[in-house]
């Protein structure tokens, strides 16, 4: 088998502990990179810290360079498109089949400006999954097989309604009626186009790019898409799709033979004579010597009509970097604008010249490196103050370089964060692809740059040689231009920048018509387009819509979907041998033998997170001893239940002024280089939840649990630092700053706006809970849509009367930092517990409180007042919805079954993804159920219709009640939803996790009742759920945030109680 491929290159990642073998396929010229994780593997040395490999999680993935020439956004349609069927699986669409049963840990595709990568990820916890570990290969086998065939022979590229579907297509059921544009990433981008954030980061990248690639749009800009023909996406399929164009990437412990073995079967369909993958190579971009400016208007209201953007951009290089020069501008991105304190953040926000800091600073992901960064909440007159101040900020680093104590604080974070390699539940394997794919996609080595021991060495040393490393660069690549050569790292970092004439200024100009004007002319472009149409060519667009609705509208034939190599029942003992590792599609008798995984072959145990609950000094310790590589992670918690209800939406400013205002002796640079330097990270979370009651039943909802956390990590011999660092900021912060909490809640309302435009689901979803919970009513007013008006009057109070805002601050702080509120949660390797405990006892006995009693806890649920439960419309900018509408499932009392969560997982992935997306046209379309709540509310995504996903929400009971659903696709169900249950953690997530169950009270046998009833899920839970769901119909109410035409539309005819109450936000 491996005489079918050539051996490019081998390399071992100590830094991973990889092993690594680069390949190429000889007769299709695909490149193939094969890394292997073993135990043998494992990283040794004398670090201070250094990763352990401890991964199941496999890994494959395939990239093709995909450099679009125009703004139709092909290579991002076509992404969707290859998903829906192909030559051997033939049915509308392999991966949501495959997402209902098969125990991937993800399974997702990305298009850049100028690639598109298909990655999967499928867990294999041998301890976890041990006797089944063949049927795991087998799942993550199958699970390749389907995204090669996808890739490589899609439907898409025979069948136009593919893309009609997914890309665009007129839509016209009866001549009167005016056309309409219809498609899924059509209504995508609308969402993205309809973001103010989204627009300026297009705006920036175009205009830094006029030459290249990325000067256009590889998304789609909707008022393109519809220029896109079939020929041309065919066409663009033909041309970039070869395996010679592709990057195959594979990552775990599975045998390399069998995976070139595996791959072999497709690529040696392809001749790499039949291919020109240097077209697709990505063309430099030439730098300029000549700054230029760049406007553009965004979607505005009335109240933020002279809230403008400006932002100063910069190309970095027209050539590639050394390692060590990408790390050295890694960490001047973390010296310049890493966090609040960093020297061009710090110096914009406390400019008070806007919101809140826009452009992210450096983007090094593409073939050169851009700088961006600038201010949103401009005031018209203000801009160019704007401008002026980021470029003298520059320039004064550059002359004067960056204090000791802040480099040193940025490089031990960067260090930190290498070593470590925390990707939480985002697999790492995936992690390293996308590293990998980084370099290799422009013909670089794929491996060379994972390597970041030496680089890192040599930029010590070069700080520790005195060299003006960052300054040098600011000067080089922001300041100056042009002449890079011989130019010390740190200091010709800062130089660089400053010298650099490839900075183009960019303006976004607030339009407050601009939605009605971008309505106004798709229509007339519609319009157009029918009055051109002769009546045959009407005929020939119902005919279309009709055929496209009825082919969403059919099942798949049975013979279709007996292709999906699902894992589904089968008999363990026969399967055990035949591993087959593709399907013919000529021989039947190799269907029936495909590696099948029955329910009965799961696990029936709960993974249970070791815990320990002791008692040091009268405060509850709480530690779970998990391999952690020598780090700490430490989340040292305040009861908050005692903050009176009226105080409650000031815990987030609370919160931030706790770690960005200086604290003790340090003021606040001081404090964030301090945190930077000893630690690994420290930040400020809340935890609230629901108590459940013994069994599982649903408790009153009154009783909740709060908490405010400090979560820090540290290597082991740093714990003292990390917990001295924790006491003086929540016994020392100096809460007394009224222009940072200014700041702070200006950007918060900053935040708050866009986020509530680019994820209305969300906020939907938190009215909905705050009409029922105590929980949910604590979410909606400190980060929901009712908080909007609350960060505004307190942002008023204080610019106005800041002195009553610090009592309430100074307030909040006695009453919750007592001893009594105190709460530790430790996770870590058991010596770094042992080691911690003298500090910890000493950090416990440093807070003040202890003899005071039981500190007297407000009775939030009696201050409470829910918010009604009533139709409601917030109207906002936009050209898409957020359709939401919920209620009570299940009352106090009751007991959630299990097999509950199986049913709304197949809601999700089969009846709302189907009506919702696929016929329906939005984003996405999906549910959400809370069994410790027993809450449910359905919800879409950028939506172009309202009452019509109203009526599918409503239609759903009787889908249910109805449904005869047949026993393999029951059986794909559960292993799916017991995949999501056993998905991988973190040590740090997996502690916090613990953690949280333990102050909810869920207990481990509440947990092994709910995965049995998960495992023993029958068609009559299905039924039930129907049941369930037609009684929540009549008293479920919408939340709905969407456009103020889109609101008094579907207002037209509704009356009374059915009526949307609309509110602007
Ligand atoms: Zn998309």
């Amino acid at each position: 088998m491996q005489s079918a491929y050539e051996l490019l290159s081998e390399d071992f990642i100590k830094e991973y502990g990889a092993r690594t073998a680069l390949y190429r396929h000889r007769k299709s010229g695909a490149e193939v990179l094969s890394v292997q994780i073993d135990d043998d593997n494992k990283n040794s040395g004398a670090e201070v810290l250094s990763v352990q490999i401890d991964d199941d999680n496999k890994v494959f993935g395939v990239t093709f360079r995909t450099p679009p020439e125009d703004s139709t956004g092909v290579p991002h349609i076509l992404e969707h498109s290859v998903l829906c069927g192909s030559r051997k699986f033939p049915v509308k669409e392999p991966f949501v089949d495959l997402l209902k049963g098969s125990l991937q840990t993800f399974l997702n595709a990305f298009t850049y400006p100028d690639r598109t990568c298909y990655p999967v990820a499928s867990q294999n916890t041998k301890d976890f999954y041990n006797l089944i570990n063949v049927y795991l290969d087998a799942d993550f086998y199958n699970l390749i097989n389907v995204y090669l065939d996808a890739v490589l022979f899609p439907r898409a590229v025979s069948d136009p309604m593919v893309m009609q579907q997914e890309g665009w297509h007129y839509e016209l059921e009866n001549a009167s009626e005016p056309l309409s544009y219809k498609g899924v990433v059509f209504n995508e981008m609308k969402g993205v186009y309809s973001s103010p954030d989204s627009l300026h980061g297009r705006a920036c990248q175009q205009a830094l790019f006029p030459d290249n690639t990325y000067g256009v749009d590889s998304g789609g800009d909707p008022s393109a898409i519809p220029d896109l023909t079939f020929d041309y996406f065919k066409n663009f399929h033909r041309r970039f799709y070869h395996p010679a164009n592709s990057r195959i990437y594979f990552y775990g412990d599975d045998p390399v033979p069998k995976r070139l073995e595996l791959l072999d079967e497709y690529l040696s369909e392809f001749d790499r004579a039949d291919a020109d993958p240097a077209a697709s190579t990505i063309q430099w971009q030439k730098m300029r010597q000549e700054p230029w400016s760049y406007t553009e208007t965004f979607p505005a209201s009335e109240e933020a009509s002279k809230q403008h953007m400006l932002s100063v951009n910069w190309l970095l290089n027209d050539t590639p970097m050394s390692p060590k020069e990408k790390l050295a501008l890694n960490i001047l991105d973390d010296l310049l604008v890493g966090n609040s304190a960093a020297t061009l953040q710090k110096a914009l926000t406390d400019s008070g010249l806007g919101s809140s800091v826009i452009g992210g600073g450096l983007s090094d992901e593409l073939l050169q490196a851009t700088f961006s960064i600038g201010l949103k909440g401009v005031a018209p007159e203000k801009v160019s103050d704007v401008e002026t101040l980021i470029l003298d900020t520059l320039k004064k680093c550059a002359e004067e370089g960056f204090e000791d104590t802040a480099i040193a604080a940025s490089l031990n974070s960067a260090e930190f964060e290498l070593r470590e390699f925390n990707t939480g539940s985002f697999p790492r394997g995936l992690s390293l692809m996308l590293g990998a794919v980084a370099n290799w996609v422009y013909d670089r080595s794929p491996t060379s740059e994972l390597h970041f021991e030496a680089p890192l060495a040599e930029l010590k040393a070069d700080i520790a040689n005195g060299e003006p490393v960052f300054q040098n660069l600011v000067k080089k690549l922001l300041v100056e231009n042009g002449h890079r050569q011989g130019v010390p790292v740190f200091q010709n970092l800062v130089k660089k920048l400053h010298e650099n004439g490839h900075r183009v200024t960019v303006e976004m100009k607030p339009d407050t018509k601009y939605e009605a004007e971008t309505e106004e002319s798709e229509r007339s472009r519609l319009e157009k387009v029918k009055a051109s149409m002769t009546q045959q060519d009407i005929d020939e667009v119902i005919a279309a819509t009709e055929k496209l609705k009825a082919a969403q509208a059919a099942e798949d034939a049975p013979e279709a979907k007996a292709t999906i190599p699902a894992l589904s029942i089968g008999d363990l003992d026969r399967n055990i041998k035949k591993i087959p590792i593709a399907v013919d599609e000529d021989a039947p008798e190799a269907k029936a033998s495909i590696p099948a995984l029955s329910i009965g072959d799961l696990d029936r145990n709960i993974k249970k997170i070791p815990i320990a609950v002791d008692e040091v000094s009268g405060v509850k310790v709480v530690t779970h001893a998990i391999p952690s590589s020598g780090i700490l992670y430490a989340d040292v918690g305040v009861d908050i239940t005692g903050v009176p209800l009226s105080e409650y939406p000031l815990l987030g400013l609370f919160s931030r002024m706790l770690l960005e205002t200086g604290a003790g002796s340090m003021d606040r640079v001081e404090l964030t280089r301090h945190i930077g330097t000893q630690t690994g990270g420290v930040y400020c979370t809340s935890l609230t939840g629901t108590k459940m009651g013994g069994g599982g039943v649903i408790a009153s909802s009154d009783d909740v649990v709060g908490y405010l956390f400090l979560r820090g990590k540290a290597v082991s011999a740093k714990t003292p630092e990390l917990l001295d660092i924790v006491r003086t900021v929540v016994t020392e912060a100096r809460l007394d700053s009224q222009q940072r909490a200014i700041e702070i809640l200006k950007e918060t309302k900053a935040r708050l706006d866009a986020s509530i435009v680019g994820s209305g689901h969300s906020y939907a979803s938190m009215r909905i809970e705050s009409r029922y919970t105590l929980e949910g009513y604590l979410n909606e007013i400190s980060g929901g849509i009712s908080s909007v008006e609350t960060v505004k009057s307190v942002l008023k109070m204080a610019e106005d009367d800041w002195p009553a805002l610090l009592a309430r601050l100074e307030k909040i702080r006695a009453s919750i930092v007592t001893r009594n509120n105190l709460l530790i949660n430790l996770t870590g390797d058991q010596e770094v517990l042992d080691a911690a405990a003298p500090a910890i006892s000493n950090f416990i006995n440093s807070i003040p409180g202890a003899g005071e009693g039981v500190v007297s806890h407000s009775n939030w649920a009696a201050e409470a007042n829910l918010i009604p439960a009533r139709n409601e419309g917030f109207a906002v900018q936009t050209q898409v919805n957020y359709v939401g509408k919920g209620g009570r499932l299940f009352q106090p009392g009751e007991v959630v079954p299990g097999s509950f969560q199986v049913v709304s997982r197949y809601l999700r992935t089969g009846y709302l993804w189907d009506n919702v997306r696929v016929m329906g046209g939005a984003y996405g379309g999906f549910c959400n159920f809370n069994p410790m709540t027993g809450l449910f509310s359905f919800l879409s995504y950028r939506d172009p219709n309202l009452a019509k996903t109203l009526d599918i929400y409503d239609g759903c009971a009787d889908y249910l009640t109805s449904l005869h659903l047949p026993a393999d696709e029951l059986q794909m169900s559960v292993i799916g939803a017991v995949g999501d249950m056993d998905s991988p953690q973190s040590a740090d997530q997996k502690g916090f996790m613990s953690l949280k169950r333990h102050l909810i009270g869920m207990s481990d046998e509440d947990r092994q009742r709910i995965r049995d009833e998960v495992l023993a899920t029958s068609t009559d839970d299905f039924k039930a759920f129907g049941d369930r769901l037609k009684a929540l119909n009549s008293s479920a109410r919408s939340a709905v945030v969407g456009s103020k035409a889109a609101l008094e539309a579907a207002n037209q005819g509704r009356e009374g109680d059915d009526a949307f109450h609309v509110h602007d936000i």
